[in-house]
């Protein structure tokens, strides 16, 4: 089956509008994808239909969305070749599965002078976390470095795996830079020290195919919102032993098996880290997303994406005075720039009265523009529903903007 885009954009509603009365052009992906109509339906049909809360009750309505619901884990572990449905643990989207293993995992086990080990590329959400529980515990969040084309340099984070590490964290792939991670090999190296690696894979999950398995990870955070379905849904995976060993991070109903005044005994993974109601209509949309990319084919995602990849680097290239942040030599199609003269945010407001959405800012990764020495880049990030045609239309867009501007 040949990747039509032309068809494939028809199943996205919102790609249809104009901005300011252009046609769209929607390259903030990174930021947040756009939603299939399949994804858009599911969620609908199930306040038409099916609404009801989940594992609370036994009418037809409880048990159409319990199913539902649950089924949604199971695509999940298959999605990410996790071993078992228990180890995918449902959250409101990567920052809240790295918070709870900062919050279970990682506090319990802190001691002054520990270290946890990240990249100067991360998101604050792969930062931060850490950062609260070092300050509680007397440990340090130290970071590995990267080169000036936004690379990680493999053996200065290998060399920092120290005693002292009680924990690594890495972005599989940068959503500043566009770098892929060697996740595989740092994987190898913290586990022959018996550090546990927690991967982000915020950006990863839309463009990669995802097997935790192979990658030899112990922690893998995804968000829903970037991978074609709907706010508000992610996961956790972890190993089982090390979900086992970890006490939960919420408290309220549905994570307990018994609770009294003399003491509570909590559920089982998955359920002991998944107090309250969930985002239910969400999950099952997020189910549908999981079915429109695994029948699009993460293989052909990919064919079309590196392409797009390869022209827009080769067209942004050809622009005087414009400076790429991010030039790994494996990476995804997202691409932080400046122009000589020009303010990023003025870029983006500039770019949109053209109807093109790019992000500008510091992109929630102030350490990475620290090292770069830069307030904000402006930031371009394609999806396979993203055209050769909307790359150029952006390409004339900067042109035009630099004749104004420059
Ligand atoms: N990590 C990375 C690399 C991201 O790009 C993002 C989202 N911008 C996050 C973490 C935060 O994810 P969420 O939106 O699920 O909180």
């Amino acid at each position: 089956m040949s990747f039509d885009v032309q068809q494939i954009r028809k199943d996205f509603p919102l790609l249809s509008r104009t901005v300011h009365g252009k046609p769209l052009i929607y390259f903030d992906n990174a930021n947040t994808a756009q939603k299939p109509r399949r994804v858009i339906e599911t969620v609908d049909d199930f306040y038409r239909r099916h609404n009801a809360n989940v594992s609370r009750a036994v009418h037809t309505l409880g048990e159409e969305a319990t199913s539902a619901y649950e089924a949604v884990r199971d695509k999940l572990a298959q999605f990410i070749n996790a071993k078992s449905r228990d180890e995918v643990i449902f959250t409101s989207g990567t920052t809240q599965a790295i918070n709870t293993v900062a919050y279970s995992y990682a506090l319990p086990r802190l001691q002054p002078g520990d270290e946890v080990l990240v990249t100067t590329m991360e998101h604050h959400a792969n930062i931060v976390p850490w950062q609260l529980v070092a300050a509680r515990t007397g440990a340090k969040v130290v970071p590995a470095p990267i080169t000036q084309s936004g690379e990680l340099i493999v053996e200065e984070f290998i060399k920092r795996l120290t005693p002292r590490v009680k924990l690594a964290g890495v972005t599989h792939v940068s959503n500043v830079l566009g770098t892929i991670n060697p996740v595989r090999e740092l994987a190898k190296a913290c586990r022959a020290r018996g550090i546990p690696l927690l991967v982000d894979g915020s950006q990863a999950a839309p463009h990669l195919p995802i097997d935790v398995q192979a990658l030899g990870c112990d922690f893998y955070a995804i968000t829903g919102h970037k991978l074609f379905g709907p706010t508000g849904t992610g996961v956790l995976w972890a190993r089982r032993e090390l979900l086992d060993s970890m006490p939960p991070f919420f408290g309220g109903g549905e994570m307990i098996r018994t609770v009294s005044f003399d003491g509570t005994t909590f559920a089982d993974v998955p359920h002991k880290f998944e107090a309250g109601t969930p985002n239910i209509a969400g999950f099952i949309g997020l189910g549908a997303a999981i079915d429109y990319v695994t029948e699009l084919g993460l293989d052909r995602i990919g064919a079309a994406e590196h392409a797009l990849r390869d022209y827009t680097n080769a067209a942004l290239k050809s622009v005087p005075g414009l400076r790429l942040f991010g030039e790994a030599k494996d990476k995804a199609a997202v691409f932080s720039f400046l122009i000589d003269g020009i303010h990023a945010h003025d870029l983006a407001t500039l770019l949109d009265h053209e109807g093109i959405a790019v992000r500008s800012g510091h992109h929630c990764a102030h350490p990475l523009m620290q090292f770069y020495g830069v307030p904000a880049t402006a930031r371009a990030s394609l999806a396979f529903y993203n055209t050769h045609a909307e790359v150029d239309a952006f390409i004339a867009a900067i042109a035009k903007v630099r004749k104004l501007l420059a």
